[in-house]
């Protein structure tokens, strides 16, 4: 598989009912669903999927955050999926997010910030398998 990303709507924009808009705003950007399931997260499945980021100093709260509620997982295709995704969501900080984005447009923190996307071709391959076995991606 090439150009594909993997991306999670996030517990904040679940529970705040903005996940048909988002899906709707990610296939209007050309992107093709290969495969997408709906799931809670225990703290532990948090934690190895963030586990690059175990040493920092908000990786308690990014777990407890991404435990908190369901989340969206889906691994989507498109030329350029993960270059142009990131372009998509936006800046980690809303605050920061472009005009239009999807964190400008549906987030509130950095700590909840709607979406997330691989940053980079082979972190897509690996976060897609965590969430998908072979025979789940079409
Ligand atoms: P994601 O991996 O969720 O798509 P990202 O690639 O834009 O986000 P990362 O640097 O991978 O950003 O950080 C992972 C997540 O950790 C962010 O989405 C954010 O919720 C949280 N995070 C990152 N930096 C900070 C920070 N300085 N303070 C609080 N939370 C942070
Ligand atoms: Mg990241």
């Amino acid at each position: 598989m090439s150009n594909i990303t993997f991306t999670m709507v996030k517990p904040d924009a679940v529970g705040n009912g903005y996940t048909g808009k988002i899906i709707d705003q990610i296939i209007s950007a050309g992107f093709t669903i290969k495969a997408m399931k709906y799931l809670h997260l225990s703290a532990e499945q948090a934690g190895r999927f963030y586990d690059i980021h175990r040493e920092r100093s908000f990786f308690k709260d990014l777990v407890a955050f991404m435990s908190s509620g369901p989340i969206v997982a889906a691994v989507l295709e498109k030329d350029n999926a993960v270059a142009d995704f990131r372009t998509l969501i936006g800046a980690t900080d809303p605050q920061k997010a472009e005009a239009g984005t999807i964190r400008q447009l549906y987030a509130k923190s950095i700590d909840a910030n709607a979406m997330h996307g691989s940053d980079s071709d082979e972190n897509a391959k690996i976060e897609a398998s965590f969430f998908f076995s072979a025979l789940e991606i079409f």
